[in-house]
């Protein structure tokens, strides 16, 4: 279904719903008064998602001395692992996510799943020093969606942050509205120019350079497209936008290189 407006999946306790471990929740005023008329709401509970219930026995993170950099998750008192179950749960509501399009995330701050950051984390025998780390979920969504705009409901107090975030959330849906033609892409562009600029010249500029290598590219396609052209022609323009990019995945293959150079066997195709 076509959006009309940003969608933000947001951790569902910030819109009141009655899913904290006590059965409460962290109603944010600003978010369901004000925020809920320009967005729509995709609400997630990572907690409940895994089965554990409302109420529940709380939840932390750990480490272990094997693994210090691996972010573990067990219940708070009687030690259960739940890590496993988190990671499986996180990979089916990824699925949703990936269908539902989300253009951000607002997070509940200092949760052992929600936290983007600064959650409390312990020793395994909880006797060692204790970790500021993201939440098991949101690192899930910082590895999955590295380019999703995400805020915690802390930093949404910050009026400076907080209209960053926003800014950032329109920017990812008119994005993802448009229909893939160079023209929507220029237009987007021109009208970000000025929020670009005052982000960074110097990207503004490698993006119009960018979009100015995109053109070179299609055109060259077209030309393959209409016969005025041989295929490596378009291949090794490719090939060389690969190499530049170091898309590493890409220069390993074979179609990009398929036999030695020196045949010159390109000049028949
Ligand atoms: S912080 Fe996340 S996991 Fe905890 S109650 Fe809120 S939505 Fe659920």
């Amino acid at each position: 279904m076509k959006k009309t407006k940003p969608l933000i999946g947001i951790s569902g306790c910030l819109l009141g719903q009655a899913v904290r471990y006590n059965k409460g929740n962290t109603h944010d005023k600003w978010i369901t008064n004000e925020l809920s008329k320009y967005v729509d709401f995709y609400p997630i509970c990572p907690e409940v998602e895994m089965g554990l219930g409302t109420p529940r026995e709380e939840i932390h993170l750990y480490y272990t001395e094997q693994d210090k950099k691996e972010i573990k998750l067990r219940s708070k008192f009687t030690r259960k692992e739940l890590t496993s179950l988190a990671n499986e749960t996180y990979e089916k509501m990824n699925k949703k996510s990936d269908e539902a399009q989300i253009d951000g995330y607002i997070l509940m701050k200092k949760s052992p799943s929600c936290g983007l950051g600064n959650v409390k984390t312990v020793s395994e025998d909880e006797k060692g020093n204790v970790k500021l780390l993201p939440g098991l979920y949101a690192n899930n969504l910082e590895r999955r969606y590295p380019d999703i705009p995400k805020q915690d409901s802390g930093r949404m107090k910050n009026d400076l942050l907080r209209e960053q975030f926003i800014q950032t959330v329109y920017a990812h849906y008119r994005f993802s509205q448009l229909d893939g033609s160079m023209k929507s892409l220029r237009d987007f562009q021109k009208k970000y120019k000025y929020i670009l600029m005052e982000h960074s010249q110097n990207k503004m500029r490698q993006l119009g350079g960018m979009a100015a290598n995109l053109e070179n590219l299609l055109a060259v396609l077209r030309d393959y497209k209409a016969g005025l052209s041989g295929y490596m022609i378009p291949v090794n323009l490719i090939s060389f936008f690969i190499k530049k990019n170091k898309v590493e995945y890409l220069m390993e293959q074979y179609y990009f290189d398929p036999y030695p150079k020196e045949l010159k066997l390109s000049k028949v195709l």
